[in-house]
This record gives C-alpha cells, sequence and structure tokens, in this order.
C-alpha cells in the first residue's frame, strides 16, 4: 500500500471503535466483530456510481449520508440494529477538501446509529462507492420479504414521494416549499428506530428504494399472496399534493424511487399494538398482483421500478 493511502485512510478514516461488538478495527487484514449468544449477522452491501446513483455536484457529506443510509435501511428493514461498516472508495483523484466533508457526513450518520468504520479499500478510479453495512438480530426474528400473510393489512412509514419530488427539483422542476422535498432526496433518515419496534410484531417487511408499488411487489411475489392498495390513503405531504395538482401525475408516489421508508404487513391484531408513525394502506389478499383503487374504481398504472439494465 502507497504512502499516500495509507495516510489518506489513517487522516480521514480511522478514529476509535465505540461499538462493545468491534473486536478489531481498520489496520489490519481483516476487521473482527464478535456476534452475541442468540444474534445473527445480517449484512447489505449498496454502491453508488457517479452519473448513475448521484449527480456530479452532489456535496460530498450528502453523498457520504446518503450511501450510508441506503444501506442502513436496508438493516432497518430487517429490524437489525446496526453494528458496523466498511467502506470501498474508488476516487479519481485525492482531493482533502472533499475527502474531509465525506467523512464529515459518514461519521455523523456513525454517531447518530452508533456504528463504527471497521475497513475497507481505497482505489484510483471513476468515483464509485460501496458501503457493507452489518447489523445484529435474534437468531430467527429478521423480517422477511416472504413471510405477508393473506388478511395482513400493508402499512408505510413516513410519507411516499418527497425523494421523488426531490429529484424533480434537481431536473428542473420549479416548486416552491422545495428544502424539505431535496432533504429527503439528499439526507433520506433510515427508519433503524421504526425497525426495531415492528420486529416482533410485523410478518414481512421491505424499505422503498425503488418505489412502493416496486418494492411491495417484491413481498408479494416472495410471499405467493396479492395486494389491495387503497389510493386515498397514502401518506402524502402538502408539497407532493401540490406537485401532482400542478402536474396531474398522480402516479408519483407509487412508482418514485429513494424515499427509503418501510413497507410492511402485519395482522390487524398486532397492529393495534403499534406504536411508530406509520400509515395503514391497503391489505394482502389471496392471488398475485396488486389491486389499485382510486376514487372508488380499480385504476391502472406504469408499475414497473427502477431498472439498471433496460
Ligand atoms: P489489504 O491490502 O490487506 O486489503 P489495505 O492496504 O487495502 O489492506 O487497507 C489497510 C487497512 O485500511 C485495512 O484495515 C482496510 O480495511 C483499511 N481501509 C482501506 N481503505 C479504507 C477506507 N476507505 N475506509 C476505511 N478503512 C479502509
Ligand atoms: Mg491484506
Amino acid at each position: 500500500m502507497a504512502l499516500a493511502e495509507f495516510n489518506l485512510i489513517k487522516q480521514f478514516f480511522t478514529r476509535p471503535a465505540k461499538h462493545e461488538n468491534t473486536r478489531l478495527s481498520v489496520g489490519d487484514d481483516c476487521a473482527l466483530l464478535s456476534v452475541p449468544e442468540g444474534y445473527e449477522l445480517a449484512i447489505t452491501v449498496d454502491t453508488m456510481v457517479e452519473q448513475v446513483h448521484f449527480f456530479p455536484d452532489v456535496d460530498p457529506e450528502h453523498l457520504a449520508y446518503k450511501l450510508l443510509a441506503v444501506n442502513l435501511s436496508d438493516l432497518a428493514s430487517m429490524g437489525a440494529e446496526p453494528v458496523a461498516v466498511t467502506l470501498a472508495l474508488t476516487m479519481p483523484t485525492v482531493d482533502s477538501a472533499w475527502l474531509e466533508a465525506f467523512a464529515k457526513g459518514l461519521f455523523a450518520l456513525a454517531d447518530k446509529y452508533h456504528f463504527d468504520l471497521i475497513g475497507g479499500d481505497t482505489t484510483s478510479g471513476p468515483l464509485t462507492l460501496s458501503v457493507q453495512a452489518m447489523g445484529l438480530v435474534p437468531k430467527n426474528q429478521a423480517l422477511k420479504r416472504s413471510a405477508a400473510k393473506v388478511g395482513d393489512l400493508i402499512y408505510v412509514t413516513g410519507s411516499l414521494g418527497d425523494a421523488g419530488l426531490g429529484l424533480k427539483i434537481k431536473q428542473g422542476y420549479a416548486g416552491q416549499n422545495t428544502q424539505q422535498a431535496l432533504q429527503r432526496f439528499n439526507t433520506p433518515e433510515p427508519r433503524i428506530k421504526e425497525g426495531l419496534a415492528i420486529r416482533s410484531l410485523a410478518n414481512a417487511c421491505i424499505d422503498i428504494s425503488d418505489g412502493l408499488a416496486a418494492d411491495l411487489g417484491h413481498i408479494l411475489t416472495k410471499s405467493g399472496v396479492g395486494a389491495c392498495l387503497d389510493y386515498e390513503r397514502l401518506p402524502l405531504s402538502t408539497v407532493v399534493m401540490e406537485y401532482m395538482q400542478q402536474t396531474g401525475d398522480w402516479q408519483m408516489p407509487l412508482i418514485a424511487g429513494d424515499d427509503y421508508e418501510l413497507c410492511f404487513t402485519l395482522s390487524a391484531e398486532h397492529a393495534r399494538q403499534l406504536n411508530i408513525a406509520c400509515t395503514c394502506i391497503g391489505v394482502i389478499e389471496e392471488g398475485q398482483g396488486m389491486r389499485l383503487i382510486r376514487n372508488g374504481v380499480s385504476a391502472s398504472f406504469n408499475n414497473s421500478g427502477f431498472e439498471h439494465f433496460v
């Protein structure tokens, strides 16, 4: 390893580990994590590529925040508690100001959700960032996509379409009160607390990265069930409603990605025990696919999530 690379890692990505399960952090060939008795490790990785996942003018602090948030969101949807992440960083040049801002965004989330950066890889090339996140979940309690049951109610946390509106604003849509939507697009909040709160109540769960319709579709396929969604019940912010009134684009909250809310299903009995901010939007039924009821009638819509290889 070249000195420049060594110094870079030392300067920007090395700090004392805080989590009790981190036994060895940055600086050796591997990091070491201990997994407490009765728990299993939930592991996920996500990559972000310039031009594909973010704009070249992105604020590096926001970029780090979002890169981690999308991984933490996967842990949240399984009901896992974050422990540690690794970071693979490929960048064209070493820009200290950029790295400093990036590390600031990264450690802001690490402090907020109590996990360590325990290792990674640093290479030169077109700007590409991968984070692998690891979390702990009690054995056999992880929330899977495959366990939705007929009769379950379908819930979502937060509100839908705000990040989608943020993207439209970045692409030139001139709306009012853009701050909230841009914030949801730039720095989504992983629903860790909510994932832990529903772990003992929900049957199936997924995080909404590609749009509600596409992601709920994964639950339906994996669980071998269908769903009926009530459009009027979708939780929408004032800015998203204003956008829809101005453009007529009523499908946006169903198909826009990047919200990182949780969509989960549970029995009516368990639903009564929910104590997080969430909204019931429909019900799991027999069959396959999704029916959408809008204005009292069945509505069809363009149900295709974001695809990389088309
Ligand atoms: P190796 O060649 O054995 O894979 P490296 O020389 O790539 O190790 O990295 C040295 C140490 O620095 C390792 O502990 C590795 O995990 C860590 N590391 C490398 N890049 C990063 C990074 N971007 N963020 C955090 N840790 C990193
Ligand atoms: Mg090695």
